[in-house]
């Protein structure tokens, strides 16, 4: 191996000594394909550099937000100019209006929004707000899909869960999953099964309407459109989680893409800019029930925070000025993946790939993916040498097979030649 790795394995093994496994969130520690992760040391545009030295083409962009690259400069301004007018306040101020303006304008579906500071708190209070508007208990979600660590929500997860082949956490006491109804991706008949039997009972059900965190895939036919008809006709509501499709695949997020409106949209990720943000948002009815304004409580020192809303606010004027910025994006994905699907077959790989936009995933597999099930079907040693051989000719890959690869708009034409040139070699 040619790449220098020492400065990274030296710094691994002093976190290791303070901190589990020595990071602070699993799939970084690289322990599902081997080796030693990477500590960064910096990172502009589609690049990122480790302690080592080494360069790469990334394509983790932090498991999502990064849609414009590292660093842009103007949004790496905006968080300059918002830190010398303090980090924090605990009181009101304009950007929180200003990024609530961007997401009601962009989502149909959202009158009103409350920011939080991740996903997983925006995820776990749209569901304390479906039980709370529709006064039932239970919940719908879909094996493979990740929605944060709530631990009613960590039944069968997708993504890290998954990768470490615990999808259903230990220290969960199985009184607080037993409101957790279990349906599969893509399955309409597995939801109707369940609505069948605890329809009255039933809150909501959460997906990924897009999902990303078995690796990707997308919803089949009428699939999403089956679960708006079982939800509305049994009074639960329907909860997308667009934490990573939000502002990713459209303006308007997966929802605008399939036509289907939800009651409740959970955002994360891209909304942020790169510092931790997450929201949830309804029609004002629903919102209405959320503290102050109701009887649903849920608050955050740091929600709002005047650094993370001038971050989104950046990112988002930028990919939303004009449509030439998706159209990029589409464009880059398109041959990225065409260019994949076409080694694949000329190398006689035992691989399938399923692309949303500017999100997609190689499963070594047969089989095409639908769900958790054909998912899991993936060889995940032949993921973990692809993944090695793509990071030593310096093209960063997530760490794991359950995980999306991720192109932005800093990614270049010659980005995408080398990166084809790194799957080509790892493939042959
Ligand atoms: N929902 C989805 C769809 C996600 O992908 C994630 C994170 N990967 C979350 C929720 C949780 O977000 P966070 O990690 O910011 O808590």
């Amino acid at each position: 191996m040619s790449r220098k790795t020492e400065n990274s394995a030296r710094l691994f093994n002093v976190a290791k000594g303070i901190m589990p496994g020595g990071v602070n969130s699993p799939v970084r520690s690289f322990s599902a394909v081997g080796g030693t992760p990477l500590f960064i040391s910096r990172a502009a545009g589609a690049w990122i550099y480790d302690e080592d030295d080494n360069e790469y083409i990334d394509f983790l962009a932090s498991f999502g937000p990064l849609v414009l690259g590292h660093a842009d400069p103007d949004v790496v301004e905006a968080v300059r100019s918002a830190a010398m007018s303090g980090t924090s306040y605990g009181a009101p101020c304009r950007d929180e209006i200003e990024l609530a303006e961007i997401i009601t304008h962009s989502f149909p579906s959202i009158d009103v929004v409350r920011m939080t500071s991740s996903g997983t708190e925006a995820t776990m209070s749209a569901v304390r707000l479906a039980r709370a508007f529709t006064k039932r208990d239970m919940i719908v979600k879909f094996e493979g899909c990740y929605h944060g660590h709530a631990d009613y929500l960590l039944v069968k997860a997708g993504s890290g869960a998954t990768t470490f082949g615990s999808p259903s956490s230990a220290g969960v006491p199985e009184d607080f999953t037993r409101s957790t109804l279990l349906a599969r991706y893509n399955d309409l008949d597995s939801v109707e099964r369940l609505f069948e039997k605890h329809g009255e009972s039933i809150a909501c059900v959460i997906i990924e309407p897009v999902a990303g965190n078995m690796g990707v895939v997308p919803p089949g036919e009428g699939f999403l459109e089956g679960l708006r008809s079982i939800t509305a006709d049994f009074g639960a509501l329907l909860v997308f989680d667009e934490v990573i499709t939000g502002f990713r695949l459209a303006p308007g997020g997966a929802q605008s893409i399939y036509g289907v409106m939800p009651d409740i949209t959970c955002l994360g990720k891209i909304i942020g800019g790169g510092l931790p943000v997450g929201a949830y948002g309804a029609r004002r009815e629903i919102m209405e029930l959320v503290a102050p304004t109701g009887p649903m409580y849920q608050a955050g020192t740091l929600s709002g925070n005047p650094l993370a809303m001038a971050a989104g606010i950046a990112t988002l004027r930028k990919l939303l000025d004009g449509e030439q910025r998706y159209k990029a994006l589409e464009s880059t994905s398109s041959r990225f993946v065409e260019g994949i699907r076409g080694i694949i077959k000329s190398t006689g790989t035992a691989a399938k790939v399923n692309r949303a936009g500017s999100m997609f995933t190689v499963f070594f597999t047969e089989s095409d993916v639908v769900d958790y099930e054909t998912a899991l079907s993936s060889d995940t040693k032949i993921f973990s040498k692809f993944f090695k051989g793509l990071l030593e000719a310096g093209i960063m890959f997530p760490p794991s097979q359950f995980e999306a690869v991720f192109v932005s708009t800093a990614h270049s034409e010659a980005d995408i030649d080398k990166a084809l040139a790194a799957v080509k070699a790892a493939l042959s």
